[in-house]
């Protein structure tokens, strides 16, 4: 889902448009607050474009507060009215991924949106200290003895490092569809794997839980 943040209307309908025609899934608020408490839900979208003047306030107040939380890896396009300078230079200053000045193209914004989903995902493979061999997994050398729930979740997790994963996508993603699981049933096997990775390398604790949100690997 991508969460689309931006006050005029006409752009926002132009934008979404774009973008739904494309595939993407969109969510649009118009306000910063709305915004805020579209992001503290779970999943988190996939990418966020931010329109600089909002009612509300600043759009690049949010883009600093997200660099300093847990969804700081998500990417950021900014929109910003002129095609200001300073506009471009905070934005980027600020951990926008990419900037586009008003008036622009539909199809320009939906490529940008593209080429930054690739770039997230291909991105991840950073997560010193694992090795994935087949159906083994070693953690700085020592192979982990893992069930094969707690492999599925680690080698989950390991597929997209840094990136916050919701209990419900986990469960989706290894469990599948069984009726009797649960949130819990995530917090347990996180809890077990967790002791495995610090058994084997106690200086690490690479999970990451993100209240409200779910857990990350951060290697
Ligand atoms: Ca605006």
């Amino acid at each position: 889902m991508i969460l689309l943040l931006e006050d005029d209307p006409a752009i926002a309908d132009t934008v979404a448009f774009a973008l739904r025609r494309e595939g993407f899934e969109v969510e649009h608020r118009a306000w910063l607050a709305e915004a805020r408490e579209q992001l503290h839900r779970a999943p988190p979208p996939q990418l966020l474009i931010l329109d600089i003047g909002l009612p509300d306030g600043h759009g690049l107040d949010l883009c600093r507060e997200l660099r300093a939380g847990p969804l700081r890896h998500l990417p950021v396009i900014v929109l910003s009215a002129r095609s200001d300078e300073m506009d471009r230079v905070l934005g980027l200053e600020l951990g926008a991924d990419d900037y586009l000045a008003k008036p622009f193209s539909p199809r320009e914004l939906v490529a940008r949106v593209r080429a930054l989903l690739r770039r997230a995902q291909a991105a991840p493979p950073a997560a010193p200290g694992f090795v994935v061999d087949g159906t083994r997994v070693l953690l700085d050398g020592v192979a982990l003895n893992l069930t094969k729930l707690e492999l599925g979740l680690l080698t989950h997790l390991l597929r997209a490092p840094r990136r916050i994963h919701s209990r419900d996508a986990l469960l989706d993603a290894v469990w599948g569809s069984s009726a009797e699981s649960t949130d819990r049933t995530v917090d347990t096997h996180i809890k077990t794997l967790r002791a495995k990775l610090r058994e084997a390398a106690p200086a690490r604790d690479p999970i990451k839980t993100h209240r409200g949100l779910g857990y990350s690997l951060e290697p």
